[in-house]
């Protein structure tokens, strides 16, 4: 068995809005604010400033993929005219990455973890780590 959760479970959980060690809601603290620790088992949920910034082109990322690339096509097979699609397009790009701000910001979370699963391990008093 690995030491390590699997990452699947670490990003499911994070989509959830769940904490990736030990799975308890919420990782937010407001609508937008996550917690700085997990309130249940301390987690670290946010780092340094400016950390959780690599949410944004998760975001936008989002946005194109599910806004700006179907008006796109719909234009390119001539269902929308050009001046119609890019009043779409920017309406999306206003409106989708506010309505998946805080999907991205807990996968940010998530994405963290999943690539360093070792962070997620409960320190024992005086071990090296969890500085954040
Ligand atoms: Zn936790």
């Amino acid at each position: 068995m690995s030491e390590h959760l699997p990452r699947e479970t670490i990003l499911r959980r994070s989509l959830r809005h769940r904490c990736p060690r030990c799975d308890r809601p919420s990782v937010f603290k407001s609508a937008f604010r996550l917690h700085e620790r997990c309130p249940h088992c301390g987690l670290p949920l946010e780092m340094e400033d400016g950390w959780s910034y690599g949410a944004v082109p998760l975001n936008y990322t989002f946005a194109c993929v599910v806004w700006v690339l179907p008006v796109a096509l719909l234009t390119l097979f001539g269902l929308l005219s050009v001046k119609t699609a890019v009043i779409v397009a920017l309406l999306g790009v206003l409106v989708v990455p506010v309505l998946t701000f805080r999907l991205t910001k807990a996968l940010w979370v998530g994405i963290y973890y999943a690539a360093v699963p070792g962070e997620l391990r409960v320190r024992k008093e005086g071990e090296k780590g969890d500085v954040h």
